[in-house]
């Protein structure tokens, strides 16, 4: 096995890395071992996931909704209560149950704080934080870059061939933007919210109502071109894997909604007095890609 991002030889590899970090709630999808080395995925660990999942706006999501970190440990909320800035603390007691525990911040902490771009609420209660997914630019192109580059690998693994993807050169301008950084100054993403972050999604196999927590998505569009889209509790985040170029996306949306691709029906309605977002579909792993074929079926015959 070759490494993915810097195509070394990666048969010693002891890492394992997971295509959605852990830290936002993702046990699930894990890379074949080698695929991407240990000196590759110590990097991105460092210096493009850690910048992105420790920025407040994706914190106070981890926080708000209950992710702990690799470490078992939740990480902090920023907010304000009564005038007065604080960090609160969740912290699981002995007996399971979640505390919180708020301490005041100081003037620099307050300073990053207000920099980071949360809306507060004045109310006193910690679940009233309002949490804005809008991470650093750079980083969270870099952070796509690399899951769009894994997702699409995933696929080839599953075919048969990862090699294509390792050695095409089409993929080596969106590699060696996730991995050193360079090529364009900025890789541009879309970015969309679809729905809101406690829309109820109702679970495929047990059919309980669950908080809509993450997705991620390969689409082929008919031009051809190929999009990875990373859905985080509503916000769609959206980047091209051939280039840095967002263009054929943005006229991709004019004919197409990213919901019903995936074979998803938002609808509103009021409990307790409070409009709630549910979506309501099959959530079938490939109706996205079946969406795609008949797209493309589509364009094809209208160019006839
Ligand atoms: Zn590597």
């Amino acid at each position: 096995m070759r490494c993915l991002f810097c195509k070394e030889e990666s048969h010693d590899t002891k890492g394992v890395e997971h295509l959605i970090p852990e830290s936002i709630g993702s046990k699930r999808l894990v890379l074949p071992k080698g695929l991407v080395c240990d000196k590759c995925n110590n990097y991105f660990a460092r210096k493009v996931e850690n910048p992105v999942l420790s920025h407040s706006s994706i914190r106070n999501l981890r926080g708000w909704y209950q992710v702990p970190n690799k470490k078992g440990t939740y990480p902090s909320v920023l907010g304000w209560i009564a005038g007065t800035d604080i960090k609160i603390n969740l912290r699981k007691s002995t007996d399971g149950k979640l505390q919180i525990i708020a301490e005041k911040l100081s003037e620099q902490k307050l300073v990053d704080a207000y920099h980071s771009g949360i809306s507060t609420d004045s109310d006193f209660s910690p679940f009233l934080f309002k949490i804005e997914i809008d991470p650093p630019q750079k980083e969270m192109s870099r952070f796509l870059a690399m899951m769009a580059l894994e997702a699409l690998a995933l696929r080839y693994v599953k075919l048969g061939d990862v090699n294509v993807i390792i050695d095409h050169p089409a993929y080596d301008a969106i590699r060696r933007f996730a991995r050193y950084g360079e090529g364009v100054k900025h890789w541009p993403y879309h970015r969309q919210v679809l729905f809101s972050m406690d829309a109820q999604m109702k679970r495929p196999d047990s059919g309980q109502w669950v908080q809509a927590g993450f997705g991620h998505d390969l689409i082929v569009t008919p031009h051809p071109e190929t999009y990875f889209t990373f859905l985080l509790y509503g916000v769609n985040f959206t980047i091209n894997l051939g280039g840095p170029s967002i263009d054929g996306y943005a006229l991709w949306l004019q004919e197409h909604d990213p919901l019903k691709r995936i074979g998803v029906k938002l609808i509103k309605k009021v409990v307790d007095g409070k409009e709630v977002d549910f979506l309501e579909g099959s959530f079938s792993s490939n109706a996205g890609a079946n969406y795609d074929r008949k797209a493309q079926l589509m364009k094809s015959k209208q160019r006839l």
